[in-house]
C-alpha cells in the first residue's frame, strides 16, 4: 500500500465507526478502522487515543466525506420496511393499487445486522396487497 491513509472521522464507539465503514464500502470506498482494539479493550482510552478512527486512502477523502455527510443510512433499509413500488401495479385478486413489494425480510436483515455488523439484504420477492392481504407474485 503506497497511498497514505487519512483519518476522516473519529468515533467514541466502535459500532459508530463500523456503521460509517459499511456505508463507505457500499459506495465502493475501501476504508480502515484504527485504534478499535485499544478502545474495545479499555473504553476510557478512547479519549486518550482520540477515539476510533475511520481512515480512507488520500485519493478517496473527498468522496468519502461527501458520502458521510449525506443523509444517514436509510432507516427503511435497516428495518426492511416494505416499499411501495411504481404506479400501475394492481393486486390480481381485488384489483387494488395498494400493493407493496417486500424487498427484505425484516427479521433476517436485523439478525444479520446484529451478528455480522451489516444489514445484509435477504431478498424475499413477494408482493403484498394492503386491501385484501394477497401475498405472492403479480
Ligand atoms: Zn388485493
Amino acid at each position: 500500500m503506497s497511498e497514505k491513509l487519512i483519518t476522516i472521522a473519529t468515533f467514541s464507539q466502535a459500532i459508530e465507526a463500523h456503521v460509517s465503514k459499511t456505508k463507505l464500502e457500499s459506495e465502493g470506498i475501501i476504508c480502515f478502522i484504527a485504534d478499535e482494539n485499544i478502545v474495545n479493550m479499555n473504553w476510557f482510552y478512547s479519549n486518550a487515543v482520540g477515539g476510533v478512527k475511520l481512515q480512507v486512502k488520500e485519493s478517496d477523502v473527498k468522496r468519502a466525506l461527501e458520502i458521510l455527510h449525506q443523509k444517514p443510512i436509510s432507516v427503511d433499509f435497516v428495518t426492511g420496511e416494505a416499499e411501495k413500488e411504481d404506479e400501475g401495479i394492481f393486486c390480481p385478486k381485488c384489483g387494488s393499487s395498494e400493493v407493496y413489494y417486500e424487498k427484505f425480510s425484516r427479521r433476517l436483515v436485523f439478525a444479520s445486522w446484529l451478528l455480522l455488523g451489516i444489514p445484509f439484504p435477504f431478498f424475499k420477492k413477494k408482493w403484498i396487497c394492503k386491501q385484501c392481504g394477497y401475498e405472492g407474485k403479480i
